[in-house]
């Protein structure tokens, strides 16, 4: 199908994009990479009266090191992000979620914001963002505020972003020493949503004490989920098998997913917990072998 009619608007810098978002946020939908919001609008999913092309608007693409953060605009494509090689030296957890993502054709294309914005319950960027404790910065005419990935996904393709907010960009905590990190997930064929996947983190100190660890999944509910407790329960002791398997076994314990045409919640269930512990195994054996210890 061709999308309904709209009103296309080109706007060249931040400021005038938040102008337009102002006056027409309620009517309006940001156009980022369009590999979302393109067959939204052929299916006439979505209606939007205006069009807001964020393709040519300065300072919202590229990645810095700021105060301990990788600072990445949120018109950064996803493709820029797999290839840095300071994303892979600094924050490895998203470099290796990257390739993930769809088809290369795809992130050529897909940014970083758009799949953040758009918030599938299946995607592997929010819950990497969350396992990491990023921040999300939203920004509008009103002025800018930053938010957690608690308080940012809020259910199945629904954000906390205001009509007439922009994400600007997303800032993960560099890595520190001796830490390592994992995700895995298992889709029904390289290139789909995951069925589920598990971001892990692991930070030991010199005499391989756990001292921070950090679990996320996707794909087991509407928004990234953050297993506190279970990751807290790995803190204070020298990581090991029998803890990885606990951890994946409270994991699955208090989910409840979704059956669909690809899963059934039983079989969610136990690929959280399998994946769980082979993340937290394989973070574990990357932070014993950190090469900036
Ligand atoms: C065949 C196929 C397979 C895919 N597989 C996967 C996969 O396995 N995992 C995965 O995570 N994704 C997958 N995707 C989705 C892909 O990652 C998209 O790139 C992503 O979801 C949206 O990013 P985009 O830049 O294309 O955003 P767009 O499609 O342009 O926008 C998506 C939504 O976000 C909003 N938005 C975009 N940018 C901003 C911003 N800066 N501020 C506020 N709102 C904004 C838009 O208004 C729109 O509502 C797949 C897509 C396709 C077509």
């Amino acid at each position: 199908m061709k999308p309904p009619r709209f009103d296309y608007v080109n706007p060249r810098s931040i400021d005038e994009a938040l102008g337009v978002l102002a006056q027409h946020g309620d009517e309006a939908k940001v156009l980022a990479g369009g590999q979302s919001l393109v067959p939204l609008l052929s299916f006439r999913l979505v209606r939007p009266a205006y069009l807001v092309d964020l393709n040519d608007v300065g300072g919202l693409a590229g990645m810095r090191l700021h105060d301990g953060h990788l600072a990445i605009g949120a018109m950064t494509r996803q493709r820029a992000v797999e290839t840095s090689s300071l994303v892979r030296e600094r924050c490895p957890l998203l470099a290796e979620a990257m390739p993930q993502i769809g088809h290369v054709q795809i992130r050529n294309r897909g940014t970083i914001g758009g799949s953040l914005a758009h918030a599938d319950p299946a995607s592997e960027l929010p819950a990497v963002v969350a396992a990491l404790d990023g921040e999300l910065v939203l920004r509008s005419a009103r002025g800018q505020r930053v938010l957690k990935p608690e308080q940012f996904f809020v259910s199945y393709l629904t954000t906390a972003a205001a009509p007439d907010e922009l994400l600007v960009e997303v800032r993960v905590p560099v890595a520190p020493p001796r830490t390592g990190s994992a995700f895995l997930e298992v889709s029904r064929r390289h290139g789909d949503f995951a069925l589920v996947g598990v971001a892990a983190t692991v930070t030991l100190d010199g005499a391989g004490v756990c001292t921070a660890a950090a679990i996320a999944l996707t794909g087991v509910g509407p928004t990234p989920l953050l297993a506190r407790d279970a990751a807290r329960a790995l803190v204070g002791h020298r990581p090991a098998p029998a803890a990885f398997e606990e951890a994946g076994r409270r994991v699955a314990e208090r989910l409840q997913p979704d059956s669909d045409l690809h899963a059934s919640s039983d079989y969610r269930r136990q690929l959280a917990h399998v994946l769980t512990r082979r993340a937290l195994a394989r973070a574990a054996e990357r932070a014993a072998t950190d090469a900036r210890r």
